[in-house]
């Protein structure tokens, strides 16, 4: 077999008739498994996991992986079409008001329309009870997809919603790996991962600054999507007093940076991390770097946003990223038109001061917001991982 494959999948099809397509590129290594699954873009103003794509492409050709790899660079083409003049309006979907991020299917929670679920892990769980691994994570698999295609197979007589079918034809190839890692970015921000809960020797492995611990809780974004069945069949397991059967599938959301910025020369060290974590995982051969700093952690329940308190120009007064205390000024809301006369600075400034002790993770990517609208978000109660 060829080492790269590439073939199309259809996420809409436009008024005009024609199919919005992304390319799926597979790296078939010495393994058809570990199997890891990498998108990029699926918010239309997220570009930098494009670049590291691209640096993993190369990488790949010089290291044939362990296991195999399922590349998906620019999975949106709706999103990244929505351009308003200058802007690309990438997250929410333009056609449904709904985040691109959230249409996923929960394979293991209740059905669309129904309180029964796709795949009832407990029944799962009594049937393969004596089963070995292999058997539960190879049969529990094959229980995830059937539900994907009954699924599409409901629709059938009476047509699909469009954020079905775009959920579906990114959450059937996804659901087939082991390792799933959706490349975003946060508005201003710094590099930070969301980690399921945990996954502490994996998120370590990708070096990465600072980390949001997810709870296995679904609220239908693709990382979840793909981790949260595995762990919702581990947990039934242990109900059964079955201990060994682990979460076998992870996923994560992995934040480059700041929405709108795209460097191929930071994509090669965004690919070195993504490659350090994917060792870890055995996809590639070798073993994980271990972080060059400290990596800050909590709870994404922790993660909380600030919203601006008055409308007005941003002014921000710490850059992202930055360690603050609580009382410790964050950022200025300013507007002249609030001065009187004589004119004086003090009147047209509203100070926004932390309200604890925390990290400073992301501003509002412009500087011109209402009263109300998420000013910033920070990491509290936050820990050394
Ligand atoms: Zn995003």
């Amino acid at each position: 077999m060829d080492r790269w494959e590439r073939k199309e999948i259809v996420l809409r099809t436009n008024a005009v008739g024609q199919a919005m397509t992304a390319p799926v590129f597979w790296c078939h290594g010495r393994n058809p498994r570990p199997l890891a699954y990498v998108q990029a873009n699926v918010h239309g103003g997220e570009l930098q996991g494009n670049a590291a794509i691209l640096a993993l492409f190369e990488q790949l050709e010089k290291e044939p992986p362990r296991g195999s790899l399922v590349l998906v660079p620019r999975v949106n083409p709706i999103a990244a079409n929505q351009q308003i003049g200058d802007y690309v309006a990438g997250v929410y979907d333009l056609a449904t008001g709904v985040n691109f991020n959230r249409g996923y299917i929960n394979l293991t929670g209740p059905s669309r329309g129904s309180s029964a679920c796709y795949v009832d892990v407990d029944a799962f769980a009594a049937v393969h009870r004596d089963a070995t691994l292999s058997e539960i994570r190879d049969g529990f698999r094959e229980a995830l997809k059937a539900a994907l295609g009954a699924v599409r197979d409901a629709a059938g007589p009476w047509g699909m919603e469009a954020r079905l079918e775009f959920a579906l034809a990114i959450q059937e190839v996804a659901i087939e790996a082991d390792v799933v890692l959706d490349l975003h970015t946060g508005d201003r921000a710094p590099r930070y991962l969301y980690a399921p809960e945990g996954a502490t020797a994996a998120t370590r492995a990708f070096g990465i600054p600072f980390v949001l611990e997810v709870p296995p809780r679904f609220a239908g974004a693709l990382d979840e999507a793909c981790w949260v069945p595995w762990n919702d069949l581990a947990e039934a397991f242990r109900r059964l007093n079955r201990t060994d059967v682990r979460r076998f599938a992870d996923g994560f959301t992995v934040e480059l940076g700041s929405m709108n910025a795209f460097s191929m020369t930071q994509g090669v060290e965004d690919a070195k991390r993504i490659a350090s974590a994917l060792r870890y995982y055995g996809v590639l051969d070798g073993e994980p770097d271990d972080p060059a700093y400290r990596i800050v952690a909590c709870s994404v329940n922790d993660y909380k946003s600030i919203y601006a308190p008055v409308s007005g120009l941003v002014d921000a007064t710490v850059s992202p990223g930055t360690p603050v205390r609580k009382g410790d000024l964050i950022a200025r809301m300013v507007d002249p038109t609030r001065c009187t006369l004589p004119p004086r600075v003090q009147d047209a400034v509203v100070e926004v001061r932390s309200p604890e002790d925390g990290v400073v993770l992301l501003f509002h990517a412009f500087s011109s917001i209402p009263r109300g609208l998420r000013l910033l978000s920070m990491m509290t109660n936050t820990r050394a991982l």
